[in-house]
This record gives C-alpha cells, sequence and structure tokens, in this order.
C-alpha cells in the first residue's frame, strides 16, 4: 500500500489541496495526517473538511487542541496565541466538534504515528539526537512518524549504534526496514527548514520506503488569505520563506 503521511497543514488550504493532489497522481491509497489542521493559516473550516474526506487517519496537534479548549492559550507564543484565539471565533462548529473528536496518538500497521513525539505527544520537538534517543527509547514501535518542528529530518539508530539525524530534502529516500526510526515529512502549510514549498512524505508499507516529497503551491494566495484575515502580518511573510 501506498500511503502519504502530512502533518501541520496549519489553515493552509492552498498548500493541502496542492499536496492532496499531488498525491493522489502519485497513486497513493491512504492519508495519514500527524496533526495541527488550524492555527496560523486563514481557512481552517476548508482544511477539516478536506481532511474529513481524504484523510484515513487523523491526529489532534497542539493547536488543534488550542482550538478546541483542551489547551490553554497561556501555553502558545503570541502570534500563535492570536492566531488561535482567531480560530476559536471563527470556526465553523461542525469543524470544532470534528477537531475535538481526533486523538493525539496512533497507530497503523505496527508503526507510531504522533503529533510532536513518542514521549509526550503534544508538545515535544525533537530537532536533537539526545532528544530522539530519548523518544526512540519511549516508543513501543520500531518506527514512528513525529510532526510538529515542521522541519522535514529523519533520525535512525541502528543496532548497537547512536542515534544519528539529518534534515531530509525534496526526493531523498530512507528504508525505514532496518533500525529504528523518527520519521518527519516537514508541514505542508508552513514549513521552516527554508524550503517553502509543502512538504510530505511517500511511504511504501510493503518495503517501508520512505520518500521525501515537496510542492509548489500558491503561496501568495495563502499568504492574502492570512491579510485579509487581519491574522499577524508575519504569519504570511513567513510562508514565502519557508521559516
Ligand atoms: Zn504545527
Amino acid at each position: 500500500m501506498r500511503v502519504a503521511i502530512v502533518s501541520d497543514i496549519h489553515g493552509n488550504r492552498h498548500a493541502f489541496e496542492k499536496v492532496i493532489k499531488a498525491a493522489r497522481a502519485a497513486g497513493v491509497d491512504e492519508l495519514w495526517c500527524l496533526g495541527d489542521l488550524v492555527g496560523y493559516g486563514a481557512e481552517p473550516d476548508a482544511c477539516v473538511a478536506l481532511a474529513a474526506e481524504h484523510c484515513t487517519i487523523c491526529l489532534a496537534g497542539n493547536h488543534d487542541l488550542a482550538v478546541t479548549g483542551v489547551l490553554s492559550l497561556d501555553e502558545f507564543s503570541r502570534g500563535a496565541a492570536l492566531a488561535a484565539q482567531w480560530t476559536i471565533d471563527t470556526i465553523a462548529p461542525e469543524a470544532r466538534a470534528w477537531l475535538a473528536e481526533l486523538p493525539s496518538t496512533g497507530e497503523a500497521r505496527g508503526m507510531g504515528l504522533y503529533h510532536a513525539s513518542p514521549r509526550d505527544p503534544v508538545w515535544e520537538y525533537v530537532l536533537s539526537t539526545l532528544a530522539a534517543e530519548l523518544c526512540l527509547d519511549a516508543a513501543p514501535q520500531a518506527v514512528s512518524f513525529i510532526g510538529h518542528s515542521h522541519v522535514a529530518l529523519a533520525f535512525v539508530r541502528e543496532e548497537g549504534a547512536p542515534a544519528t539525524g539529518a534534515t531530509r530534502h525534496a526526493e531523498e529516500t530512507a528504508d525505514l526496514a532496518s533500525g529504528e526510526w523518527l520519521v518527519n515529512p516537514g508541514s505542508v502549510g508552513q514549513p521552516r527548514d527554508g524550503d517553502p514549498r509543502a512538504a510530505w512524505l511517500l511511504l511504501d508499507t510493503a518495503n517501508l520506503e520512505a520518500v521525501w516529497k515537496r510542492e509548489e503551491y500558491d503561496v501568495r494566495g495563502a499568504a492574502d488569505a492570512i491579510r485579509a484575515a487581519r491574522l499577524p502580518e508575519s504569519l504570511a511573510e513567513r510562508l514565502t520563506h519557508g521559516q
């Protein structure tokens, strides 16, 4: 089976539509979403509708949990809190109710799915080999997919060796069949790894080959929607830089 793994859509309907189209063109059977459908971007309802239609699995991220009232806005940075409040004020009740049903962890075909990390599914940023070691120790699965940092990357620990990690660029591949892995597809709607294109991961569940993918999308359309919603200008600006 071919699966598209997506994360951190963040109300960016333009990017999400493009990724879904690319994933379908690549022949994927299922889409798995690691959370944060909303927050930062200006089209939360459209993103929830796309996830409801296309995603077989969908997790809740910290921004989704802020909008459903599970997390306090005090735990967020100023820009994130402003965007979360805007989302709370504007999201359709049905979309909010749909988000409220989502779990923060999942499992599929023996692989772990976490919004942030295996030891803290909601908040931990896994960006160092130390954090990766601790998360691999905590993970019941050999292969886990994580989001939250908005950086396309992978950490691997081969038998008897320390964990190593690196960011991953478009069309790089990994063979997940041996070793222990933490794999981040990168962010669909707000990349922070210097590549402004929408990120996703193509996974073949038969041989566990993963390919990191990036898609050009209408960045200006997404930025204009953020400005029209009177969300902070920095949220529009960062989309063009991928930071
Ligand atoms: Zn996020």
